[in-house]
Order: C-alpha cells, then sequence, then structure tokens
C-alpha cells in the first residue's frame, strides 16, 4: 500500500499514474489518495508504520512540517527543507525529493533542454522553486535569477546555490527577454491568471510552467505564439513519480505508460 498525503487533495493525478506504472510492471500494489488535515500528519505518519506502508507521496501542506516525522532524509530533501517522497526501510521513514531529479529529466528527456551557459528566471520561492534552482545549478546554469513577491522568500531561495540572485518581483516582466528559461514555480496561472502580462517573450526562449492543470496556461500560451518554446508541468510531474517509484520499487519506471495515464486524466477535469 501506497498513497498521497496532502490536504486539500483534489483531483489528485498521482494515483493515476502510480497504478499506470503498477500494472505494466505487475506490480500487486495499490495506491490511495489520503486527504490529512495538517493537524493529524503525525497521526498519519504513524499510521504508514503501523500499517506497513512501501512509502507514500507528500503534497501541499505538508512537504516540509512532515520532515520532523521522519528518521532521516536525502540529500536533495536536506538541502531544499522539502520531502515530496517518503521511503519506508524496515521500522524507519526516509524522506526525499524528487522534485529536482524530476524537474532536471523532464528539462533533458521531454523539453531536449540544455541549461549548462544559460541564465534562467525562476517566479515564485516555494518548495517547487527551491528543487528547480537546485535542478538548474546541477545542470551548470551560467546564472539564476529569482523572484518572488516576497523577498526575504526569494533570499532563502538563492542561498541554495552559486550564481543566484534576487530581482524585485515587481519589475520583473521587464527583465523577461534577458533569459533563456523562464519557470513559473507559482500556482498563479491554474485560474487564467498571466503573471507576466507585460513581458515579452521571443525565439530561443523556453517557458516552463509548473502547472499541470489546465496543461495549458495563459503564460505558456502567450510565450508559443510569440515564438518561444513553451511547456506545462506534466512532464515534470510523469518523472518525479518516476523517479518516487524508482526509491520504492528498485525497478526502472514505465515512463511512457505513466505519460499516458497523466494525460488521459488532466483531459478528463
Ligand atoms: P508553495 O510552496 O506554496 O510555493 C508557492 C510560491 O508561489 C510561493 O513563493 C508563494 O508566495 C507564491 N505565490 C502563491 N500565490 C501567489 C500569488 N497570488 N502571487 C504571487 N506569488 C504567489 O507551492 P509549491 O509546492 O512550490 O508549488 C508551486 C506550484 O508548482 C504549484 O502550482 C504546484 O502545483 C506546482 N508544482 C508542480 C509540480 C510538477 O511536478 N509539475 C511539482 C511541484 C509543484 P507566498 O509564500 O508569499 O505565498
Amino acid at each position: 500500500m501506497l498513497g498521497v498525503l496532502g490536504w486539500p487533495l483534489e483531483h489528485s493525478l498521482s494515483p493515476v499514474i502510480h497504478h499506470a506504472a503498477f500494472r505494466r510492471l505487475d506490480l500487486d500494489w495499490v495506491y490511495l489518495p489520503f486527504p490529512v488535515e495538517p493537524e493529524r500528519l503525525a497521526d498519519a505518519i504513524t499510521g504508514l508504520r503501523a500499517l506497513g506502508a512501501i512509502g507514500a507521496n507528500v503534497t501541499m501542506p505538508h512537504k516540509e512540517t512532515v520532515i520532523r516525522y521522519l528518521d532521516d532524509l536525502s540529500s536533495d530533501a536536506r538541502s531544499i527543507g522539502a520531502v515530496n517522497t517518503i521511503q519506508r526501510l524496515g521500522d524507519r521513514l526516509i524522506g526525499h525529493n524528487t522534485d529536482v531529479d524530476g524537474f532536471a529529466a523532464f528539462l533533458a528527456d521531454d523539453a531536449g533542454l540544455d541549461v549548462s551557459g544559460s541564465r534562467c528566471l525562476v517566479l515564485g520561492a516555494g518548495g517547487a522553486a527551491r528543487a528547480v534552482v537546485r535542478a538548474l545549478d546541477m545542470s551548470g546554469a551560467a546564472q539564476v535569477c529569482v523572484s518572488a513577491r516576497r523577498p526575504d522568500q526569494a533570499d532563502g531561495v538563492t542561498a541554495l546555490a552559486g550564481r543566484t540572485e534576487r530581482t524585485d518581483w515587481a519589475t520583473v516582466a521587464e527583465r523577461v527577454p534577458e533569459f533563456d528559461l523562464v519557470v513559473n514555480a507559482t500556482p498563479l496561472g491554474m485560474n487564467e491568471e498571466d503573471l507576466l502580462l507585460d513581458a515579452t517573450f521571443g525565439e530561443g526562449q523556453a517557458i516552463v510552467d509548473l502547472i499541470y492543470d489546465p496543461p495549458m496556461t495563459p503564460l505558456v500560451e502567450r510565450a508559443r505564439s510569440a515564438g518561444a518554446a513553451g511547456w506545462g508541468g506534466l512532464g515534470m510531474l510523469v518523472h518525479q513519480a518516476a523517479a518516487s517509484l524508482r526509491i520504492w520499487s528498485g525497478q526502472e519506471a514505465p515512463i511512457e505508460a505513466m505519460s499516458v495515464a497523466a494525460m488521459h486524466a488532466v483531459s478528463r477535469h
């Protein structure tokens, strides 16, 4: 038994993506959505131990608070300060963060982007932004600029990597043409908002919106119509799920089957 812990937990694609993989790998496993209120998180983690769960995913708002209930952390989870995957090893629960590998794998395998030597802009300063900044740093980006509405949060993210600085949220749209890659790691766009309404995009630029539902946000649509390359967040979602599955099963993940399941599920919403 595995599952995803979050609150609220509406329309999670994770059960569908993982069940597609379990079928393909012939694993007799079940993956369930577990809506867990913040004040019940400690009980839920005790429950995972008691029930002998293979592992779990953790999503908002538990990615940071769950750390205090775990026995150890991977280096990515420790440096980012957020966990999205729990692995049970006997009586011990280990926290991992597969968003780092998920974003790097999406860039390399789906987008075909080599970011070494690139100038990158990351919008937002939450767990996803931290994972993206770590992945960009590890992939050799020349410069990473972070912008968020709370400057102190953005400074916390810039501290994670070298060659990283903060840029002002109020004027960030003006700076967009300077960057090879722009990543939206805020929820702005889920409800048709365009957080870079005043920005101009051009050929040679790449825009990645981590939002996967809707699969195409106004930001990605506008960037594409200006000649830039644009992607939504479904690719990263599948790759981070694949990295979790590798941790739990020790097997190579069937990415294509997981991708098809994710695309079908999101198109049904
Ligand atoms: P988070 O930890 O809550 O961080 C969200 C960030 O966005 C924070 O910096 C927050 O600022 C900012 N933000 C929220 N509302 C805003 C607004 N109205 N105006 C300006 N900034 C705003 O969330 P997260 O886990 O990093 O996730 C961020 C997004 O990435 C979500 O849409 C999530 O679904 C997506 N995501 C996708 C994947 C994937 O696999 N595709 C993986 C992880 C996350 P404050 O701190 O000031 O609120």
